[in-house]
């Protein structure tokens, strides 16, 4: 009887979970909340990403091995 609305429910719960969880990002290694335009953990220096690692914008891996 309900059970679609709390199923809808769930599924909202669960989407804004994982908005937050990407908005607010924390060190994996530390928990400490990651700071914006920080690549690196301010705690225990964290790497959160890899420089060159999330270029998914260009499209272009032909010329990954061409860098050094
Ligand atoms: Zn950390």
């Amino acid at each position: 009887m309900f059970w679609p609305l709390l199923f809808g429910c769930f599924l909202l719960v669960v989407v804004a979970l994982w908005y937050f969880r990407s908005r607010a990002e924390v060190c994996p290694q530390c928990s400490a909340p990651r700071e914006p335009d920080h690549p690196l953990c301010s705690s225990c220096g964290w790497i959160y990403e890899v420089p060159g690692d999330a270029d998914d914008d260009y499209g272009d891996a032909d010329d990954e091995e061409v860098r050094v």
